[in-house]
């Protein structure tokens, strides 16, 4: 992870909720939230995870606690909220981040069960935790609700047809709900990595054949980072966003996405 100096404090006073945040791209967006000044409260399914991405975090000098939290699973959510008011008196800021893939191929040939999974993980947990957050970010008469979907959103990839199209759901996502909420004070909005050097991505990114294809793709000639990733997702849930509503920007180093 890059580890530049953060000077930025845009988000002192806040509290912020990172779902699949220790490791990869959560990881780096809840390091940037919390190097903001956000009181950051991470999760994943693992407790092992969880203590040593805490640990870390607390190493920096950052304000981090963390609990379990399977995001398909409505009792790790319920769990994910209190902690978050118990501790730090609220919630301002969700980052819906957490994404299934256990297939690889083309759309239509996804087994029914691979498809309910991923849209179970990846759609309708983002769902779920949106609107179970709701009564949290009312209680502070506003907040932020940030998606992560992928340039796969935009352009789908033969190799991951179904999670491709989920990553589309996402963005119709955002624009509904940011029409629903924009009464609310609420901003909703979503961030579409490009390839991004994960675990998730190692397929893509590990071997020197697959780097060299993959690299061709991106005009910058490098994989982004979760720290580029914390930077955008950091920017969108500030003040400084606060006219930008049911949009999703894409951070892909210049890969073809849109016009
Ligand atoms: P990653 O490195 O594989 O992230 C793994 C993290 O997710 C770990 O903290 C893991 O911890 C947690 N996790 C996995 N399943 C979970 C679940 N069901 N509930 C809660 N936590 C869970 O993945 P990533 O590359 O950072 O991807 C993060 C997001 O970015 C995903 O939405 C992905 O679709 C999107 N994205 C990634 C790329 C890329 O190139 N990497 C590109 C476009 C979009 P535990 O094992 O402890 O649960």
């Amino acid at each position: 992870m890059n580890d530049s100096v953060v000077t930025c404090q845009r988000l002192i006073g806040r509290t912020a909720i990172v779902t699949a945040s220790t490791d990869g791209i959560g990881l780096g967006i809840a390091q940037r939230l919390a190097e903001e000044g956000a009181n950051v409260v991470i999760s994943s399914r693992k407790q092992k995870n969880v203590d040593a991405a805490v640990h870390n975090l607390k190493a920096k000098g950052l304000k981090v606690i963390g609990t379990t939290c399977h995001v398909a699973k409505g009792e790790d959510r319920q769990k994910l909220f209190k902690l978050a008011e118990s501790t730090f008196g609220g919630i301002d800021i969700l980052i819906s981040n957490a994404a299934t893939n256990p297939t690889m191929g083309p759309v239509l040939d996804c087994e029914e069960s691979a498809w309910d999974k991923i849209f179970e993980t990846n759609v309708k947990a983002s769902y779920l935790l949106a609107k179970e957050v709701l009564p949290y970010l009312n209680k502070r008469n506003g907040g932020k609700i940030i998606f992560v979907s992928s340039i796969g959103g935009y352009h789908p990839s033969e190799l991951l047809g179904a999670y491709s199209v989920s990553k589309t759901a996402l963005l119709g996502l955002t624009k509904a709900a940011a029409i629903q909420l924009a009464k609310d004070n609420i901003q909703v909005n979503c961030l579409a990595p490009g390839i991004v050097q994960t675990k998730f991505s190692d397929a893509l990114t590990s071997s020197e054949v697959a780097r060299t294809e993959a690299l061709l793709r991106i005009p910058l000639n490098r994989f982004g980072t979760p720290s580029d990733m914390g930077a955008t997702v950091a920017f969108l849930a500030s003040d400084d966003a606060s006219y930008i509503t049911g949009e999703t920007i894409i951070v892909a180093g210049g890969m073809a996405s849109k016009l």
